[in-house]
């Protein structure tokens, strides 16, 4: 599994807010990570992204790298 910064992912855990997507704002030992539904902002292990992901969406602007996840 590939983590680019602007990258949504969908996680298997949903936010109180009712987002399941996420936006990747950083990655490395830990990604920031920013709710698409409410804007809050949290650091998460990358070995728990991993484990929680259900699937990545290219953002908007980094689409054209012909790859359909
Ligand atoms: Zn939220």
């Amino acid at each position: 599994m590939e983590y680019e910064v602007g990258n949504i992912v969908k996680l298997k855990k949903k936010h109180p807010c009712g987002s399941f997507e996420w936006e990747i704002l950083r990655t490395g030992a830990d990604f920031r990570l920013k709710c698409t539904g409410c804007g809050h902002q949290v650091m998460v292990p990358r070995r728990l992204v991993e484990k929680n992901t259900r699937g990545i969406c290219p953002s908007p602007k980094a689409t054209g790298n012909g790859k359909i996840p």
